[in-house]
């Protein structure tokens, strides 16, 4: 077993902001503090020449009890900094620091965050709301976990018609570390080789996520990645990383 002393601290945001940090020295990303949510500072990454148009947004840590997530795109920014720069970022690093710390799926009021994009009083999500409503996304990637997860799988909603082979191929690409999600039904939704297509016309009944809210109001591609979270950090970690990859291959 190898007892890496990082992966026992993923539950610490101080140490995740101090990574982050460091990745933007070190790759030339910008990284600023917008706002303080739940008495911790939020924060916000991304390339220095962000245009408006084709953007990639990446976020994780909405739920603060899958931090294979916020660990997982840090990594994957760790291990690519010389071409950060150069690729068209809006990086939210960790949506829920209270809910990380805490362990909780909720922010610190009791609410689940990825059901509230629709109209929301959360002070981070309105200033994200605010802040993207001018953007033109390419692909928008919200990075997660499942505690009843069986294996990696994913979200792409549409509203039918021929899908393009990019979520077989991120499938693939995570199964060199975790095994693709085998059930047939993931959360009262078909799962076909651990790809969901949920229809935007039924969205979860208590409220709109994040992802559908980009994918009905910019109309853009959307991937929600989901790592089983009572399996190995390290592994959920890597499988994470590797759906990443592929979005830029
Ligand atoms: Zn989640």
């Amino acid at each position: 077993m190898r007892l890496s002393s990082q992966k026992y601290r993923s539950h610490d945001y101080k140490f995740l902001v101090q990574r982050w940090k460091k990745i933007c020295q070190k790759s030339g990303l910008k990284m600023r503090k917008i706002l303080v949510l739940d008495n911790f500072p939020c924060f916000e990454v991304c390339s220095p020449k962000l245009a408006k148009k084709d953007i990639i947004y990446f976020s994780a840590g909405i739920h603060g009890d899958e931090s294979g997530s916020t660990e997982g795109l840090l990594a994957w920014a760790q291990s690519n900094l010389g071409k950060l720069q150069s690729l068209p970022l809006l990086i939210y690093p960790c949506l829920n620091p209270w809910g990380l710390v805490n362990n909780s799926r909720f922010d610190a009021s009791g609410i689940d965050m990825n059901r509230i994009w629709a109209n929301s009083k959360n002070i981070l999500i309105q200033h994200i709301l605010n802040r993207t409503k001018d953007l033109h996304f390419e692909t928008v990637i919200n990075l997660h976990e499942d505690f009843d997860g069986q294996g990696v799988y994913l979200y792409e909603p549409s509203r039918g018609g021929r899908p393009s082979k990019k979520a077989e191929s991120i499938m693939n690409a995570a199964s060199a570390f975790i095994r693709v999600d085998p059930r047939r039904t993931i959360d009262c939704r078909k799962a076909t080789n651990g790809i969901i297509r949920p229809r935007p016309s039924n969205p979860p009944k208590e409220g709109i996520p994040e992802a559908l809210h980009f994918y009905l109001k910019h109309q853009c591609r959307t991937f929600t990645f989901e790592t089983p979270s009572e399996f190995d950090l390290e592994l959920r970690v890597q499988a994470h990383v590797a759906m990443i990859e592929e979005i830029f291959n």
